[in-house]
């Protein structure tokens, strides 16, 4: 039998605020080069994280990315870059191996903890002009892209941490995944079944990692944001302005949001926090309520 060993000691030493923070760790952040990922890695790195952001593009291009860099250098944290495309197996292995092992020997005082996954790509499309390639792309990308950082991730962290039975919480990981709350409805106004599908999908496959991983120490939740001002939504509304109305009458809040409002909810899902939190969403959709 194993005892319920009750709530982890340490939290109770911290103070409710001190509960969000991210100090003496480093996160990992997929599609950190821009939009979502480059905000969150912000968010870490005030929240006292190091972060090691992944991305598409050879080299970050935003503005906020040398921000970012200010803002680490300001506070003796780091902040790294590292091309990635999430579709390709055998490099997700390797840029994941690659950090962990520069990580344990450059900032051993900040072992990774976090994993947060924001690559993503969206693609607008009546379902029957999908081309097979199409759908397996956004599938490729938003779903299995997700799950193999995950599992890369994973692989290494309990690698160098193989008995945390019944630790996770405090000494443990957590990877928060980026859903939508296109997971869980279809968006009026927009054709998009290969996305809407793919990010169900990641709500699936977060409860499902969680039933494997929470034990060993590993907690797994998605974040499912509403409709957000970024590159991705500006695509949209380019191509299809009437989106615009649809999207605010929609908001119980009459507003699209912006990246600086997913701060709170995912330091929330990285941090102490939520240390009882695993196979789970967080919605945070202003109140969506169009379906
Ligand atoms: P952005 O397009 O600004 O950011 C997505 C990032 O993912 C880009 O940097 C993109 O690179 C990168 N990316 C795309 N394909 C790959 C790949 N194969 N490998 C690695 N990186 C890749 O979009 P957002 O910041 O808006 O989106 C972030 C996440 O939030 C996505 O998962 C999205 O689905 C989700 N989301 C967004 C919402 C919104 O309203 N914006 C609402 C709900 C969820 P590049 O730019 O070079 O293509």
């Amino acid at each position: 039998h194993h005892l319920d060993r009750g709530p982890i000691a340490p939290l109770a030493a911290l103070s409710a605020h001190e509960l969000f923070f991210l100090k003496n760790r480093t996160i990992l952040i997929t599609g950190g080069g821009r939009g979502l990922g480059l905000t969150i890695a912000h968010a870490c790195l005030e929240s006292g994280a190091s972060v090691r952001c992944m991305d598409l593009l050879p080299e970050p291009s935003q503005p906020q990315w040398k921000l970012a860099e200010d803002l680490a250098r300001s506070k003796g944290l780091q902040i790294s870059y590292h091309q990635l495309d999430v579709t390709d197996q055998d490099q997700v292995h390797q840029v994941f191996s690659d950090l962990f092992a520069t990580n344990s020997q450059e900032t051993p005082h900040q072992p990774i903890r976090g994993l947060f996954t924001s690559a993503g790509i969206q693609i607008m499309m009546s379902a029957l002009d999908y081309s097979t390639e199409k759908f397996r792309k956004v599938i490729d990308v938003d779903l299995t892209g997700t799950f193999l950082c995950a599992q890369a991730f994973a692989k290494e962290w309990f690698k160098r941490h193989p008995d945390m039975d019944g630790r996770a919480g405090m000494e443990g990981a957590s990877i928060a995944m980026t859903g939508s709350m296109s997971g869980h409805i279809a968006n009026l106004g927009i054709e998009c079944a290969a996305y809407n599908a793919s990010k169900a999908g990641v709500n699936q496959l977060a409860k499902n990692l969680a039933l494997e991983w929470s034990k060993k120490g590993i907690r797994v939740n998605t974040l499912s944001p509403g409709y957000i001002r970024t590159a991705l939504t500006a695509a949209q509304l380019e191509e299809k302005p009437e989106l615009n109305k649809i999207w605010l009458q929609g908001s119980l809040l009459g507003r699209l949001s912006t990246p600086d409002e997913f701060r709170g909810p995912v330091l929330y899902l990285l941090s102490d926090a939520s240390s009882f939190m695993t196979g789970s969403d967080l919605l945070v959709d202003g109140g969506h309520c169009a379906t």
